[in-house]
């Protein structure tokens, strides 16, 4: 089945402490302005699990784990069995999710078949549909409470370009999170100009322009 838009074979950065590829997965069902992978959103799937399993499995010892980004990995209609095949190899897998699937959050944990679970808080739940072009704030918490209860480990972030939200809407999510028990690090990633988006955005100003909100959230540059 054809499972993948690309992988990229190494990454040091994506997932904690660990080398790993990432699984980019095509299709999404949000179309976020900001999205930096117009291409992977809007395109198909072209390269298929056995290809993918095979990749995996002639860099055991080389690579520990997996990312499953996108684009949605979640809409994936195979993503449970193929979760199996890829921990029987030995590897841990991240799961990089917009939270709007609490149902497959639920099945991959139930059978402990994630390892980290990064959730996007894309906005609050008045700015989701502008920015998001669709989406539910309440699917997103019950994917925050689904992780909250349970052991895996997980962070939550948000992309923040400056036309879209303002400081003090991403310090009231940050305070909505502790209101809810989150004591994890609340990462905020500043948009990054020059790249090509969904929704074609201009450029924004620059992370020094931001020190205010180092306060109250963690920056990702
Ligand atoms: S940024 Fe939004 S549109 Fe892009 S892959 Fe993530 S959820 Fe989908």
């Amino acid at each position: 089945m054809k499972a993948l838009y690309d992988l990229t074979p190494f990454t040091l950065l994506d997932f904690p402490d660990i080398p790993a590829t990432i699984f980019w997965f095509a299709g999404c069902n949000l179309r976020c302005s900001y999205c930096y992978n117009p291409d992977i959103v809007l395109g198909v799937a072209h390269i298929d699990e056995a290809t993918a399993l095979s990749f995996l499995y002639k860099r055991i010892g080389l690579l520990e784990g997996v990312v499953l980004s996108g684009g949605e990995a979640t809409l994936y209609p195979n993503l449970l069995p193929f979760c199996r095949s890829i921990k029987a190899l030995g590897y841990k897998i991240k799961l990089d999710t917009n939270a709007m699937r609490p149902d497959v959050i639920q099945t991959l944990l139930n059978e402990s078949l994630l390892d980290y679970v990064a959730l996007d808080y894309k906005a609050p739940a008045s700015e989701m549909s502008r920015i998001c072009g669709g989406g539910s704030e309440y699917r997103f918490w019950e994917s925050f409470y689904l992780l909250q209860k349970h052991t895996v480990d997980f962070e939550v972030r948000t992309t923040f370009h400056p036309d879209l939200l303002d400081e003090a809407q991403i310090i009231s999510m940050a305070d909505t999170l502790v209101q809810k028990g989150y004591t994890r690090p609340f990462y905020v990633q500043l948009f990054r100009d020059g790249t090509r988006t969904l929704g074609n955005l201009p450029s924004s100003r620059h992370a020094i322009d931001y020190l205010l909100l180092e306060r109250y959230v963690t920056l990702r540059t």
